[in-house]
């Protein structure tokens, strides 16, 4: 009985443990210490809190992409020890890596895990839209096993558990953002401040934005097609603002199921980790039907959010065109939040990078790394002049 016990315990290497996601994990470690333990955290830039996370999980490893300038008070530990990134994500010790860094740096990590053969929690977008067809076929050879952390991707997940049959359509339900009802003709004039007030998810700063634009959901179709092996052309994205109901699958009979729940990340973070087990964690919100009378469904408004159109058609595109449409994002994004460009000038960048783009179709890694750089400097170079 002691060696069963013993064996719950799974242990976890979180990279981007300094993100939303990353510190989102490290409150379900927090709150089942007995059924968690970290082994390594790896975090980007902010080596204050990665420091402060060290000090309380005291995992054997760590890595930090800036380990060698200015880091002194890393450099302090004899204990835990440094890694590079790659090799944190394939420690034999390891049950399940977390990846919830953002961008496409995630996707060697992401690589590797498969390689090692490894059940990866995966958060990160990029690396399923950008090169879906790598990383879901290496994951077959190796049998390593991708479970969802996106709230929609985990809610289908979750529907299709025990079920034989491919389901007939995939709904993916989409809050709308802050500026579902906005005026159309104010919305060049969005700021930074009111981009980033969501008002129902608690996430990190790029995916708010692409939650805002409605790039998100087009990044959502794509990663889902991947995920579950489900033609494009049978997911549907519904508008639903109260972000209870998570996704929902309609089988071949017509019957339709659906996961629902408070909008919290924690949830869908600790199902990844503890899958097939549920298990009762008092400090996740519990769900009072009373308390949502209405729950509201509605077709998106793709003129309004035309970054949702250019995500689902380059998912239909395929190749190299989905990491273009990921890449070009970022630098829009990104320009967005320096106040560089308006709010209406993201799916303006993005759309002529992807109308500028030979695409290479079934391609290498070395091309979607390819197409990456090039589309990124692409955005820049349009943005740059008038957009
Ligand atoms: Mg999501």
């Amino acid at each position: 009985m002691v060696a069963k016990e013993k064996n719950k315990v799974k242990n976890l290497a979180v990279l981007g443990s300094t993100g939303s996601i990353g510190q989102q994990t490290l409150d379900i470690v927090r709150a089942l210490p007995d059924r968690f333990r970290i082994i390594g955290l790896a975090a980007g830039s902010n080596h204050n809190l990665l420091f402060t996370q060290i000090q309380e999980f005291k995992p054997e490893y760590f890595s930090y992409a800036g380990y060698n300038t200015e880091t002194t008070n890393l450099k302090a530990f004899v204990r835990p020890k440094y890694l590079p990134l790659e090799e944190m994500a394939t420690l034999p010790d390891v049950d399940i890596v977390v990846v919830g860094t953002s961008g496409i740096a995630g996707l060697d990590a992401v690589l590797a895990a498969i390689q090692a053969g490894k059940t990866i929690a995966l958060a990160n977008k990029e690396s399923l839209v950008a090169a879906g067809e790598i990383v879901t076929a290496a994951a077959k050879k190796t049998k390593a096993r991708l479970h969802p952390v996106d709230s929609e991707h985990s809610a289908i997940w979750q529907c299709l558990n025990g079920e034989k049959q491919s389901p007939r359509h995939i709904i993916l339900t989409a809050s709308g953002g802050p500026f579902l009802d906005y005026p159309p003709a104010r919305m060049a004039d969005i700021t930074v401040t009111q981009a980033l007030a969501h008002p129902s998810w608690k996430m990190g700063k790029k995916i708010t934005i692409d939650s805002a634009t409605l790039m998100n959901k087009g990044l959502e179709v794509v990663e889902a097609h991947w995920l579950f092996n489900i033609p494009i052309t049978d997911i549907h994205v519904l508008i639903h603002p109260q972000s209870i109901v998570h996704s929902m699958v309609e089988f071949a009979d017509g019957s339709v199921k659906a996961q629902l729940s408070l909008p919290d990340m924690r949830l869908p973070i600790q199902y990844a980790l503890s899958y097939p087990d549920r298990l009762p964690n008092e400090t996740l919100p519990a769900f009072d039907w009373a308390d949502f009378g209405d729950l509201t469904f509605a077709q998106p408004d793709i003129t309004k959010f035309p970054c949702l159109r250019l995500g689902i058609e380059a998912g239909k595109k395929g190749g190299t065109y989905p990491a273009v449409l990921c890449a070009a994002d970022e630098v829009a994004v990104r320009l967005f939040s320096q106040e560089k460009i308006r709010f209406t000038d993201i799916p303006i960048i993005v759309e002529k990078v992807l109308g500028k783009h030979d695409g290479v179709f079934s391609p290498s890694l070395e091309a979607i790394k390819a197409a990456d750089n090039w589309a990124r400097e692409t955005a820049y170079k349009i943005a740059g002049g008038n957009v």
